[in-house]
């Protein structure tokens, strides 16, 4: 297969830049995604990789070698799945597949060799003869999977391949595609907006803002340390605590969040130093909440507050707590839950999980 290489790639366009300095690398037979909100830069990127548009700098190579602007897109071995790239309606499925082989003047034996074993990669073998509009969504995606996967390209690049399906399909088509990426052995870079997506195919995960790689890390790197607050809400922490570090207690650090101190394992607060202002971020599921017994409040890691909003989500409620820091803590529970909006509770803030970042805002005080 191949390795992938973007060095210090840039696009602008008259209005906006829409990739800045973008540079990583994607492993021979890796899979990375490539997640951030919609007009942070990612279809940009792969059309870059891809040929269809020039960089205005940086450059693109795979296994070494440079493709510049000489190397067009049809002569880049690449298979490429877009968005809004659709079927041919008025050709059958085996045409849809085999077009990329015969614009390549593939030989129509090979040609009906490479369909067929593409088909059957997919899980739609007998499905040549019948026309896109005849299929449903999941099996349009994956004729469309088919169709980049028959020229055996040495990368596969996928653009939110599976925004346009419901949510069962979805899950599905996620695991065919990591099945068929790990047995080809495929380099991928596969575009998302959906964090449970990324992290759970890809080997490692690149965050994008504004045209920049703001984290690049395993799935777990950027799931449970997040780099910023920025990646941390992305990928949906929810609780964010404004504090002042007081220094070491013991094997944690201790933070002053609206006079009441949080404490935080010492290899979650790295570098954190007494009087540094720090924002404190933590998961709703990692926030545990009880019926308050009065007397707890001071115990290490346990606050106490008020339910201010329950909002019942299906497999998890929602909370609101107030009262216990100046902002608000967002717990939610699984299961069964028995508080109401009202209740005074206790809360429970495990110092094994919480993020600590250096507040760097204007209004740190
Ligand atoms: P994403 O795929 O992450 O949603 P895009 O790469 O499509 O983002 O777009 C990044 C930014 O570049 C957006 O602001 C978008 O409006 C702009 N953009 C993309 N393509 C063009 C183009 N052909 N001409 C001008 N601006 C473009
Ligand atoms: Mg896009």
């Amino acid at each position: 297969m191949a390795t992938l290489e973007l060095v210090h790639l840039r696009k602008e366009y008259k209005r906006v830049t829409a990739v800045k300095d973008l540079s990583l690398s994607v492993a021979d037979g890796e899979m990375l995604a490539l997640l951030g909100e919609s007009g942070c830069g990612k279809t940009t990127t792969l059309r870059m990789i891809a040929g269809f548009e020039t960089p205005t700098s940086g450059k693109v190579v795979v296994d070494g070698k440079e493709l510049g602007p000489n190397v067009p897109a049809y002569k880049r071995n690449i298979g490429i799945f877009f968005q809004n790239y659709a079927l041919f309606p008025h050709m059958s499925v085996y045409d849809n597949v085999a077009f990329g082989l015969r614009m390549r003047r593939v030989p129509p034996e090979e040609t009906r060799k490479r369909v067929d074993e593409a088909l059957a990669m997919v899980r739609l073998p007998d499905l040549g003869d019948e026309y896109p509009r005849r299929l449903s969504g999941g099996q349009q995606q994956r004729v469309a999977l088919a169709r980049a996967l028959v020229t055996r390209p040495q990368i596969l690049l996928l653009d939110e391949p599976l925004s346009n399906l419901d949510a069962k399909l979805r899950v599905e088509m996620q695991v065919e595609i990591k099945r068929i990426q790990r047995e080809l052995g495929i380099t991928t870079i596969i575009v998302t907006h959906d964090q449970e997506e990324a992290v759970s195919l890809a080997h490692r995960v690149a965050v994008m803002r504004h045209g920049e790689i703001m984290q690049l890390g395993t799935p777990e790197e950027v799931f449970d340390h997040p780099s910023s607050p920025f990646v941390a809400d992305f990928m949906g922490f929810q609780t964010f605590l404004r504090g002042n570090c007081q220094g070491q207690v013991g094997d944690c650090v201790a933070f002053n969040c609206s006079g009441k101190r949080v404490l935080v394992e010492k290899d979650m607060a790295v570098g954190m130093e007494a009087g540094m202002p720090a924002i404190l971020a933590i998961r709703s599921e990692n926030i545990s909440v009880r019926p308050s017994k009065g007397a707890s409040e001071g115990e290490q890691g346990i606050v106490s507050g008020v339910i201010a909003h329950k909002t019942y989500r299906g497999h998890a409620t929602r909370l609101e707590v107030t009262g216990a820091f100046a902002e608000s803590l967002f717990p939610s529970i699984v299961g069964r839950c028995d508080l109401s909006e009202g209740d005074e509770v206790e809360v429970e803030l495990p110092a094994d999980s919480i993020c600590v970042y250096v507040e760097k805002g204007q209004d740190a005080n």
